[in-house]
């Protein structure tokens, strides 16, 4: 009896064993048979957006870059007239509001907190300000030669029609003055980003997949390398050219905000495309004369929305109090001072 409860045992372990040994080997077989590199680039969202990942799993490129296509149409882009953002523009001052969907309604949500956070340094309703700087117009290079700054007098007016305290998010519905528009310029690639990321740990295996999803001047690094991520930072005074290089693991966002990235010059003076919301000006131009103006920031955090915003509002701050509110998010901040 005790010999054949044995045997029995024993069969049962040798195949037990066997399985594992089968298993073990077609799992490393499939690891290290099938990598392979999926690169793609597109225009979308006014700049080019590049993938380069490196997966064991399908190619997810064709997908992240739907992703970014419907994000703009759909719901981020104030120059194309159905997107969800225009529609709201739109009706800037109906007394029965706009309704929001459930995923514009998290991103004002989120913008508005970081617009009192920031002290109105960040803030979505300046687009008055950005269409009277026709900061779209030197992008796409249609006002060439023919800028001329505007007056004081049209600064104020334009700013009249700013003001993020001025919006009421209420029952999924959005209120807002008649004549404010907003612009999600500061914040359409971070949220991008965070699609991404999404859209990789639902449809992937996380740990299969790695590499760098670069939509403008923000950065998404997706999972391990050895070393780390190299991620350059742009030298302001010199575009072309790398000032530094830092280094990151894992999932990580890296977002840039700079004077250099688009700017105009009129009789020697050179007017960027970041807007100091409480002089109307851009941030330290002209009659902005923020003394601690930085050239450019950098921000580092776990969320693309959070480092696109942070970058901008930084910015806008100056070192030193760009410092105090990246602290209160628990994000890295790197600065290069103006000379
Ligand atoms: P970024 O390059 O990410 O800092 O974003 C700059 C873009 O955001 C500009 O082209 C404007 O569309 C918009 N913008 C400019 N100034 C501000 C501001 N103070 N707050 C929020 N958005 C801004
Ligand atoms: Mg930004």
């Amino acid at each position: 009896m005790g010999i054949h409860f044995d045997k029995k045992r024993l069969i049962t372990s040798l195949i037990s064993a066997l399985l594992l040994i089968i298993l073990t080997a077609s799992v490393l077989k499939w690891r290290t048979g099938n990598i392979n590199n999926y690169s793609q680039a597109a225009f979308i969202m006014g700049t080019v957006f590049s993938l380069d990942i490196n997966s064991y799993g399908d190619d997810p490129t064709g997908d992240l870059i739907a992703i970014g296509n419907r994000l703009e149409h759909d719901l981020l882009s104030h120059r194309i007239s159905d997107s969800e953002i225009s529609l709201i523009n739109g009706n800037s001052g109906t007394p029965e509001g706009y309704p929001l969907t459930a995923e514009m309604e998290e991103i004002l949500t989120t913008c508005l907190q970081i617009s009192a956070d920031s002290n109105g340094a960040f803030d979505i309703t300046i687009g008055a300000l950005t269409d009277l700087w026709d900061i779209d117009g030197w992008a796409s290079g249609e006002n060439d030669g023919e800028f001329i700054p505007p007056s004081a007098d049209m600064i104020s007016d334009a700013l009249s029609h700013c003001g993020y305290e001025k919006v009421r998010i209420e029952d999924h519905r959005i209120y807002m003055p008649e004549g404010m528009k907003l612009d999600l310029g500061a914040i359409g690639k971070g949220i991008y980003l965070d699609e991404c990321r999404s859209y990789i740990q639902e449809n992937q295996t996380t740990n299969d997949l790695s590499g760098i999803i670069a939509a403008g001047g923000s950065i998404l690094t997706l999972g391990e390398k050895e070393g780390g991520w190299t991620i350059g930072i742009t030298d302001p005074f010199n575009s072309g050219e790398i000032y530094d290089k830092l280094s990151v693991s894992g999932y990580r966002n890296t977002s840039t905000s700079g004077s250099y990235e688009r700017f105009v010059e009129y009789r020697g003076v050179r007017y960027h495309h970041i807007i100091n919301p409480l002089t109307g000006y851009p941030t330290g131009c002209a009659e902005d004369n923020n003394k601690d103006y930085s050239a450019s920031v950098t921000i580092i955090s776990d969320s693309g929305l959070m480092s696109d915003a942070l970058s901008t509002a930084c910015f806008v701050l100056g070192e030193t109090k760009g410092r105090e509110l990246a602290k209160k998010y628990g994000a890295d901040i790197y600065v290069i001072p103006e000379k």
